[in-house]
């Protein structure tokens, strides 16, 4: 067994956050019903990993999913409301990691969920894994002490 230095999930051996979030991105392009929580997947992943972002990239994956778990706002409308907002602002954010800027939480949330656990309940109920996923980063994040939205 492994232990996910950044997440803390316990892993077997040979597996590690990233060969599951591919197994999700599989079951997403195998399944296009399970493409409907596309979104969710890669938020949770990178917010359970903020290395992975930039300090800005995190606070903007912070705000995207207080509005997508919070305000139950779908990524297509997000896209309509927000269009002026990503083509001026946003598109500037450096949204991946760079060596003078790596994400990282005021307070590290406990995560309740992590990508192993939603692999091994299967793909058969993978979107209401990845929707309980997104909920439970939600409310860990929030729990911890960490502002959740950004405006
Ligand atoms: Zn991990």
């Amino acid at each position: 067994m492994m232990v996910c230095p950044e997440c803390g999930a316990t892993l077997p051996d040979g597996v590690t956050c990233e060969t599951e979030f591919h197994q999700m991105l599989f079951w997403e392009g195998e399944n296009p019903a399970n493409w409907a929580v596309h979104h969710l997947t890669v938020l949770c992943y990178h917010l359970q990993h903020p290395h992975l972002y930039s300090s800005d990239g995190l606070a903007g994956g912070l705000q995207l999913l207080t509005t997508f778990v919070r305000d139950g706002i779908s990524p297509a409308e997000v896209r309509r409301t927000s269009r002026d907002k990503v083509n001026s602002k946003n598109r500037n954010w450096k949204i991946t990691a760079r060596p003078d800027s790596k994400g990282a939480y005021a307070h590290p949330p406990t995560w309740t969920i992590r990508t192993v656990d939603v692999v091994v309940r299967g793909s058969d109920r993978y979107c209401d894994s990845v929707r309980e996923w997104a909920q439970s980063v939600y409310d860990s994040i929030k729990d911890a002490g960490n502002s959740t939205a950004t405006s």
